[in-house]
């Protein structure tokens, strides 16, 4: 399809866009009595007006049950979590019973690499990318030194190259079959969150396998962004945060995907609570611990209901719409948005550069912009415009047209904004 730069044809795509709608189910902050154009669902989704249903529900369960709300809320709070297991393992391309909810993302990779980075004298040795979320980059350092390992021994980071902005896969596979019987461990963001870059999780999963060692992802940019069909693809384990495009609300749980083969395998270590244990014998108060068999065996404590609610009603919504419709429109708009900032950038020459892979098949919801020139008073521009978007060191604005809720006529206005900024 041929763009055009002008509200006209960005209006045409909206009236023809069968997710448009969806827009009307979000609270935008205003800026001048209108929408904000928003750009920072990888960061923080908006609030779904249904979420609010969802959490009066069990407040007032609570206020009218409350210890009985365990048992007899309308949605029980006991089994709360199951609730999960069919929409989020459609969202995730994985079985109901390997997926569970619970912790937040950080704490949830810290449990997984307990069961899954097991160290050897020979073999201890784990493959992330360079620049990593420094929070990864703190979890890898510290698993490495609380196994008495050296970090810069053990911590292997896959480089770009110089003068590229994304990592080549060549290059991950090569690192891999290079660090070969000293690899323990491959974990990787499945969508970088500063460039933006989507990996091939397949592929790096079976080169992982080949040499011995346990895959797993961190999906924070990519659950609800991406096609994932975590169980075909072998992944041994991954885990997730809600509060990006899952919309779920700041801080909030994070999902947790440990691959069927492993559900029956006793000799895992884990760190065990009771709400991991055999869910008919739960309340028996029993002293041996004996694990569900599924991802649900990895919970430790009683959920945070008041937390999952507004996850359950994420979660809903993204059965209801389906990943493939999503991601059909999210290709549109990111290629619009590509588009129009191609077209400011004839006008306003050398002044910003795209550092998100080019080919749809390497990049989601995201377009990473870095500015030659004064950057932070752009940005400031933009905020003061009604734009938010999201500011990284060192020249960095992030864009995230995000399906569920940004328009075609955002884009076309963003664009006008930004060239008025930067023209001045
Ligand atoms: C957002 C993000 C996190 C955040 O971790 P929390 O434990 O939820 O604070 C971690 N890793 C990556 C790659 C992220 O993008």
């Amino acid at each position: 399809m041929t763009f055009q730069n002008n509200l006209e044809f960005a209006k045409q795509l909206d009236a023809q866009d069968g997710l448009h709608h969806y827009r009307n189910e979000f609270i935008f902050p205003q800026h001048e009595g209108k929408n904000v154009i928003y750009f920072t669902g990888n960061s923080l989704g908006l609030q779904p007006k249904r979420t609010q249903k969802y959490v009066n529900e069990v407040m007032n369960d609570w206020a009218n049950m409350a210890v009985e709300g365990h048992f007899y809320a309308e949605k029980p709070w006991w089994d709360y979590h199951e609730r999960f297991a069919n929409p989020l393992s459609k969202i995730v391309g994985a079985l109901p019973s390997e997926v569970t909810v619970m912790n937040t993302l950080t704490v949830n990779l810290h449990l997984m690499m307990v069961s899954f980075y097991r160290p050897t004298k020979t073999r201890y040795k784990i493959i992330c990318e360079e620049k990593a979320f420094p929070s990864d980059q703190y979890m890898f350092q510290s698993q490495v030194h609380f196994h008495g390992y050296q970090p810069e021994d053990a911590i292997v980071e896959i480089k770009r190259r110089a003068g590229e902005h994304n990592i080549r896969l060549e290059d991950v596979l090569s690192k891999i079959e290079e660090i070969g019987d000293e690899l323990a461990l491959v974990l990787i963001g499945g969508v970088n969150y500063y460039t933006g870059q989507v990996f091939d999780i397949k592929t790096i999963t079976e080169a992982g396998h080949k040499a011995g060692a346990n895959v797993g992802w961190d999906l924070a940019h990519a659950a609800g962004n991406i096609h994932l069909e975590l169980h075909h693809w072998n992944v041994d384990f991954a885990c997730w945060c809600s509060y990006k495009y899952m919309n779920s609300g700041p801080g909030n749980a994070s999902g947790c995907f440990v691959h069927e083969k492993h559900h029956n395998d006793a000799t895992l270590p884990r760190f065990a609570g009771w709400w991991g244990h055999n869910k008919e014998r739960r309340f028996k108060m029993e002293p041996t611990f004996d694990p569900v068999h599924g991802a649900d065996g990895w919970q430790i404590s009683n959920l945070p209901i008041l937390s999952l609610a507004p996850y359950l009603a994420s979660v809903d919504m993204f059965a209801e719409i389906g990943m493939e419709a999503l991601i059909t429109k999210r290709d549109k708009i990111t290629s619009y948005l590509e588009f129009i900032l191609n077209e400011i950038s004839k006008e306003v020459e050398g002044s910003f550069e795209i550092i998100t892979p080019k080919n749809p098949l390497e990049r989601a919801s995201q377009l990473s912009v870095f500015l030659h020139g004064e950057g932070r008073s752009l940005f400031d521009y933009l905020m003061k415009n009604g734009v938010i978007t999201d500011w990284r060191e060192p020249n960095v604005i992030r864009l995230a047209p995000v399906p569920l809720y940004c328009s075609y006529e955002d884009m076309y206005n963003f664009g006008q904004i930004l060239k008025k900024g930067i023209l001045g």
